[in-house]
């Protein structure tokens, strides 16, 4: 291990151990049944830098669900196969306003403001709907294609158990579609999004996962070209501004690295270039993003000094 490397293990190993001490707050996302079920003291990092090297601690190698980290691998899909013409359906601002929001979008006649809201993830599905013959083995070949890891697979038991109380997402879908920006029928639409969203990783297929995204869209392990270059960025643009729901601003200012978080309690972040870190811990904060993740990297980019600012 070459002494930079070394010296972010010695690191990450400091603040886990810190941080993992501390008191753990918030609460498991207990709309999803089965997520509420979960263990709220699983803690899992994994770092993997551009050279290849990984490294991770605790439940690093444990799946979990990954929820919206996908509508990231969902948009990268689209965008790839639809280009700028994807921009026509949804807007790339930043919300303001909660992951689950109905706000902005009748004054914005049906155009959700980014994609990585749900509103905004919905139009991607129906857009995916039209442009495959089976969207979900479609989605679903294009991560294993992406992460190099043909065991990946959707979670039945958690999109059923999301399916069960989705009434918001039931009302967004309808909303927009009653707007003319869902061309599908408002249930298979869903249906393909609670998939989506129940796709289950560890911290160390996660990283893998998302190493396009901080190696100028090409695979880390296969050279696979992903995205080109501006797409890259422009993905990286929108987790950066839009990320974190409404608290986007707060994750720049305290971390400052483009990343996406999940209901499921995992947060990814990208340093371009240099390295993709994934984290677990299931209990969320007010605003729905992991309570540890957000202390833990708030730590590391102040112990590393790594921003993109
Ligand atoms: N499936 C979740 C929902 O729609 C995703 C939310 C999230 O992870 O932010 O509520």
């Amino acid at each position: 291990m070459i002494s930079k490397e070394k010296e972010y293990f010695e690191i990450i190993n400091k603040i886990y151990l810190k941080v993992i001490k501390e008191e753990n707050l918030g609460e498991t996302a207990n709309y999803i049944p089965e997520l509420s079920k979960i263990d709220g003291e699983k803690f899992g990092v994994s770092l993997l830098f551009t050279d290849q090297l990984q490294f991770g601690f605790g439940d690093c190698e444990e799946k979990f669900s990954i929820q919206s980290i996908s509508k990231v691998l969902l948009l990268a899909l689209v965008y790839r196969d639809i280009g700028e013409k994807i921009w026509e359906r949804v807007d790339v601002e930043p919300s303001g306003t909660s992951f689950n929001s109905l706000l902005q979008l009748e004054t914005d006649k049906g155009i959700p403001r980014n994609p990585f809201i749900n509103s905004g993830a919905l139009v991607v599905c129906d857009i995916l709907i039209d442009i495959c013959d089976d969207p979900k083995a479609y989605f679903l070949d294009f991560i294993k294609k992406v992460s190099g890891n043909y065991s990946i697979q959707y979670s039945d038991k958690i999109a059923k158990s999301e399916f069960s109380t989705a009434y918001r997402n039931a009302a967004l879908t309808n909303f927009i579609k009653s707007l003319g920006n869902i061309h599908n029928s408002p249930d298979d639409v869903l249906d393909l999004y609670v998939y989506i969203c129940s796709i289950e990783m560890s911290c160390m297929e996660l990283s893998k996962t998302f190493s396009f995204l901080a190696n100028k869209g090409k695979n880390l392990f296969d050279d696979y070209q992903v995205l080109n270059i501006s797409q890259t960025k422009r993905i990286n643009a929108i987790m950066q501004t839009c990320g974190f729901y409404d608290e986007s601003g707060e994750f720049a200012f305290r971390v400052g690295l483009p990343g996406k978080s999940g209901v499921g309690g995992g947060i990814v972040a990208i340093m371009p270039k240099y390295y993709i870190v994934s984290l677990w811990s299931p209990k969320l904060n007010l605003k729905g993003n992991s309570y540890r993740g957000m202390k833990f990297l708030e730590e590391f980019t102040t112990a590393t000094e790594d921003s993109i600012f």
